[in-house]
């Protein structure tokens, strides 16, 4: 009987809130949520690199693939979904998707879909377009391969800078809540600058978290074959 009475006591102990919220807690209170994208990769020791800064930082971040480097990279295919990323189609050889004929953007984002599939066990569920060229044809096939398109908000042009205090200097400022923002995981310029916007924003209360992530913590679906540039609410 005294050891029911004790399972009982704790059971409303568990439930009942006895934690109230320190000063320090509520001062690092999240003070939104923003998605790094990198597109064109994977790209071997860089994107390696990459992923080693996130994990440290503890930031999620989603990457728009090339399906022709895919199999390169097995190594650095493992560690994306294990360490909480997401990836997403960008086009198998990095074509404009509206200069190809229907047939040919259909073998194209099926190609780069099917070896996401094979390396990592999932189907992605999003793509980006190179250049963010999009036609009706482009979201026809996205639709019917079940992917949302996924643009941006924030372009700091990283790949044409290649200096990381240039690509620092367009994204201060230009970033809140929602925010989807485009960089490249090809050169080192792009990871220094991605490392030091992480910790800034980290410092200031955001989070760093997957583009899918970003819409369910911005209350947004994401519908195959529809366009989204944010998930600012
Ligand atoms: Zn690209």
């Amino acid at each position: 009987m005294k050891r029911l009475f004790l399972i009982l006591m704790m059971g409303i102990l568990c439930i009942v809130p006895c934690h109230a919220e320190s000063p320090e807690e509520r001062e690092t209170a999240v003070k939104g949520y923003v998605a790094l994208t990198f597109d064109d990769g994977p790209s071997g020791t860089l994107t390696e690199k990459l992923l080693d800064g996130l994990k440290k930082r503890n930031a999620r971040a989603t990457f728009f693939l090339c399906g022709y480097r895919i199999e390169e990279y097995p190594e650095v295919m493992d560690r994306y979904l294990r360490e909480g990323h997401e990836v997403g189609v960008h086009s198998t050889v990095h074509t404009n998707l509206t200069k190809l004929s229907p047939e040919e953007v259909h073998r194209d984002m099926k190609e780069t879909a099917q070896r996401i599939f094979i390396t990592t066990g999932r189907r992605p569920t999003l793509m980006r377009p190179p250049g963010g060229a999009y036609d009706p044809q482009v979201l026809s096939e996205a639709k019917a391969e079940g992917m949302g398109v996924i643009l941006w908000s924030v372009d700091p042009e990283d790949w044409r800078k290649r200096n990381a205090s240039a690509v620092l200097s367009a994204m201060a400022g230009a970033v809140t809540h929602g925010d989807i923002v485009l960089m490249h995981d090809l050169g080192e310029s792009s990871v220094e600058a991605a490392f030091i916007f992480i910790d800034s924003l980290q410092a200031q209360g955001y989070q760093f978290v997957t583009v899918s992530e970003l819409s369910v913590l911005c209350g947004m679906e994401i519908h195959p074959g529809r366009v989204y540039n944010d998930f600012r609410n």
